[in-house]
C-alpha cells in the first residue's frame, strides 16, 4: 500500500488487490468525475449500534448492510480527482467506508476541510465535528438557559479503562495538557457552553477520573454515576431548569423528578437504552404536565442547515484559542475499529473515540 503522492510512470496500489497504473504523462484511470481518496481518520460514536440491527425496523438512519464495509464520518486526503471539486491534497470530511482507500464520485457528500487554526484533524470528528455540531444546535435550539439557573448534565465515558486494544493513544486540546481524564465529546462540550451562559452545572460520569475532568472544563458539581446516587445529588443541588440527557433510563426519571416548572428537557442520546432487551419504564412521565416540563428530542442532522455556518466559524477558532477544551482518545489501525465500537457502547472511551487509519 502506498504512502505518498502517486508519480507518473507508476503503479499505485490502494487496496489488497487493485491497483491504479499512472500512464507516463500522469494520467489517472480514474473516471471522469470520480476521486481518489486516502483515508486518514474516522469516527466511532455511540449511535453506530442503532445501524447494527434488522434492517426492517425504522430508524432515522439507515441500518447496516451483512456484508458490506460500515461506513461513518472521517477525514481523509485527496490522492488523485478528475473531479474538478476537488484536488489532490485537499483534505476532505464526509462520510466515507471502513476502509484505507476509497474511490467517490458525488462531491455534495464531502467539504474540503481549510483548518486555518492547524488543528489535529481528528478534532474535526470531535469537537468540530458531528458530537460538537449536536451540542452547540441543541443547545441553541432547545436550552433556552437564563443565567443563573441549574443545569443538569450526563455526560457520559466509560468505565475505569482496562484496554484491550494494544494501539492506543490519548491526545488532550491544547488548554488541557495538565488534565488527566476526559468525558465524551457532547456532554463535555454542552457543559462548556452552560458554563459560558453562566449556568451552575452539575454533570455525571462513570468513573473518578472522568469526574475529575468535568470539574476541570468547569462543571460545579460532578459525580460518578456508578457510586454516587443521582438522585441524592439533585436533590441536594437541584432543582434543576435545563436537563441536557444523553442515557435516558432511571436518569431520566431523576431528572424529571428534580426538575424545576417549566424546566426544558434536552433529549440528545439514550445510550443507557441502546443495549438492552429490557427499556427502563420510567414511572414519572405525569410530572412532565403537572411542571409544564418541556422536552425537545433532535437529530443533529435535522438542525444543521439552520446553524452550520456559526458553528464551522466559530467553534475552530474557540478550540484553538483553548476556549473550548477536548479530549480524545485514538485507536491506531482498521483491525482495531471492531473494538472500539464496542468499547465506546461499554464506556470504555475516555473522550472522543476515533480509529487513526493512517498518517499523512
Ligand atoms: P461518549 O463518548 O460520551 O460515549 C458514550 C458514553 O456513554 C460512554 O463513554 C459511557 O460513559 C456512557 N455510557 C455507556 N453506556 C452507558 C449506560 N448504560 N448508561 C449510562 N451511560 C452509559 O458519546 P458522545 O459524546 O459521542 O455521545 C453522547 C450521547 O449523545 C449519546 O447518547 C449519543 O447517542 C448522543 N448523540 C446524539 C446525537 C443526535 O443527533 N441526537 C448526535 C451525536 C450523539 P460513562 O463512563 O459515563 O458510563
Amino acid at each position: 500500500i502506498r504512502t505518498e503522492f502517486p508519480e507518473p510512470g507508476k503503479t499505485m496500489v490502494y487496496d489488497d488487490s487493485q491497483t491504479i497504473d499512472l500512464d507516463q504523462d500522469g494520467a489517472t484511470p480514474l473516471e471522469h468525475g470520480t476521486f481518489l481518496v486516502k483515508v486518514l481518520v474516522l469516527s466511532v460514536d455511540p449511535y453506530l449500534r442503532g445501524k447494527m440491527r434488522d434492517p426492517k425496523i425504522e430508524s432515522y438512519t439507515p441500518a447496516f448492510v451483512v456484508g458490506e464495509p460500515l461506513y461513518n464520518y472521517g477525514i481523509g486526503v485527496v490522492l488523485l480527482s478528475e473531479n474538478a471539486a476537488f484536488k489532490p491534497g485537499d483534505h476532505l470530511y464526509g462520510v466515507f467506508m471502513f476502509q484505507q482507500y476509497v474511490v467517490e464520485s458525488d462531491p455534495g457528500a464531502f467539504r474540503v476541510i481549510e483548518n486555518r487554526e492547524g488543528l489535529p484533524w481528528s478534532v474535526y470528528l470531535g469537537v468540530c465535528g458531528m458530537p460538537g455540531e449536536t451540542a452547540m444546535y441543541g443547545w441553541k435550539e432547545h436550552a433556552h438557559p437564563n443565567k443563573g439557573e441549574t443545569a443538569f448534565v450526563t455526560a457520559g465515558a466509560g468505565t475505569h479503562i482496562e484496554h484491550s486494544i494494544p494501539h492506543i493513544s490519548y491526545v488532550l486540546g491544547f488548554a488541557d495538557r495538565a488534565a488527566s481524564r476526559a468525558s465524551g465529546p457532547v456532554g463535555s462540550t454542552v457543559i462548556q457552553l452552560a458554563k459560558a451562559d453562566g449556568l451552575k452545572v452539575i454533570a455525571s460520569a462513570g468513573s473518578d477520573d472522568k469526574v475529575a475532568w468535568l470539574s476541570s472544563i468547569g462543571a460545579d458539581v460532578a459525580f460518578n454515576y456508578k457510586t454516587v446516587d443521582t438522585r441524592a445529588v439533585l436533590e441536594r443541588e437541584g432543582p434543576i431548569d435545563i436537563y441536557w440527557d444523553n442515557v435516558g433510563g432511571e436518569t431520566l426519571e431523576a431528572a424529571i423528578e428534580y426538575a424545576a416548572r417549566h424546566a426544558r428537557f434536552t433529549e440528545c442520546g439514550m445510550i443507557s437504552q441502546y443495549n438492552t432487551a429490557q427499556p427502563y419504564h420510567i414511572k414519572n412521565l405525569k410530572s412532565i404536565v403537572g411542571k409544564e416540563l418541556s422536552l425537545s428530542g433532535f437529530i443533529v442532522t435535522s438542525l444543521r442547515a439552520k446553524y452550520e455556518a456559526e458553528f464551522r466559524a466559530t467553534f475552530p477558532r474557540r478550540v484553538a484559542e483553548g476556549e473550548i477544551r477536548y479530549r480524545e482518545e485514538r485507536v491506531h489501525g482498521l483491525g482495531n475499529a471492531g473494538r472500539a465500537i464496542v468499547d465506546v457502547q461499554r464506556g470504555r472511551n475516555f473522550g472522543k473515540s476515533v480509529v487513526v487509519v493512517a498518517d499523512e
